[in-house]
């Protein structure tokens, strides 16, 4: 009795164990501070943006790291209260900052002495403010994730980022946010609160969608779950929502964990062996053998999202 009793309380333990789905972790990572698409926004604005978006991440109590394009803090009479918005984020214990290049550009369409100087242009006040708090500036992201067109120059570049100190900053999982906050942003700025839920609803509802097509595809092709790096922007639809995509990972069996303990897990240490200007995840860069056939398969936004979009950029 005793050890039947024994058998079904093991039983009950790993059932409860795989249904948390415990051991499953992704690091949130945030482009194009101070916000994405700056020039549109007025310095108010972009303290808006961040002060509501700082504010989610304190009660959530998560780590994130933001990738900074500089060029967005030099506005004439501005370059200060800007770097305030840096500060505000390198000050926070789980916070820290990476580089993201000054101007954004493609590394595909810019020559490669061109590329080196925006990273070295772009990290100036990132650098001195991370040094305040004694954080270190460890991470670069590439705009677009076009990580280099041919194999020469990609090398090249790679070697210039590791004398530098940077590490690349990969990305498994990312939802097109670029597309629902366009729309979002129209819908606010219209006051229609009902627009502003269905997207935002789309929106989650499509990072759902991406999360089973990456966890699946993490088992097929790497054999086991992986932690992911999520990439999303510093935007409006995150301001507002981003408790909701917490929420959201957390009901998946997630926990949030820094990108720095994420980049520790074996997966990270591959080689990206893909050359082309595609900014697709790393999940497919490492996926050599049948990376087309799984680049199909990944979920887009629905039809109604994708056109609606076109139209607002008509
Ligand atoms: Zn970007």
């Amino acid at each position: 009795m005793i050890k039947k009793l024994y058998i079904l309380l093991i039983t009950i333990v790993i059932i409860s164990h795989s249904a948390s789905g415990q051991g499953k972790a992704v690091a949130i990572t945030l482009d194009d501070l101070l916000v994405a698409g700056a020039s549109g926004y007025t310095i108010e604005e972009i303290e808006d943006v961040n002060n509501q978006l700082l504010g989610h991440l304190d009660k959530l109590d998560v780590p994130v790291t933001g990738f900074v394009n500089e060029k967005s803090l030099y506005v004439k009479g501005e370059i200060d209260r800007r770097s305030e918005v840096l500060r505000a984020w390198a000050g926070r214990d789980k916070l820290s900052l990476g580089n993201h290049t000054f101007s954004h550009p493609s590394f595909h369409d810019t020559k490669l002495e061109d590329f080196k100087s925006e990273v070295l242009k772009g990290e100036i006040i990132t650098r001195m403010i991370l040094d305040e708090v004694e954080k270190p500036l460890q991470y670069f992201r590439f705009p677009f994730n076009s990580a280099g067109s041919d194999s020469t120059s990609k090398a090249s570049f790679e070697k210039f980022l590791t004398e530098k100190g940077y590490t690349i900053a990969p990305m498994t999982v990312e939802s097109s946010d670029y597309i629902f906050n366009s729309l979002y942003k129209k819908a606010k700025k219209e006051g229609d609160k009902k627009g502003m839920n269905e997207i935002s609803k789309a929106y989650l509802h499509h990072t759902d969608t991406l999360f089973d097509f990456f966890e699946n595809m993490a088992l097929k092709t790497q054999g086991r779950q992986i932690p992911h790096i999520f990439l999303g922007h510093v935007n409006e639809l995150h301001a507002d929502i981003m408790p909701q995509l917490v929420e959201l990972l957390k009901r998946r069996g997630y926990s949030i964990i820094s990108m720095e303990e994420a980049m520790k897990d074996p997966v990270y240490q591959q080689k990206d062996p893909y050359v082309g200007k595609w900014g697709f995840s790393w999940m497919h860069r490492w996926n050599v053998e049948n990376r087309i056939d799984w680049l199909r398969k990944e979920p887009e936004p629905s039809e109604k999202v994708l056109a609606d979009f076109k139209m607002l950029n008509k």
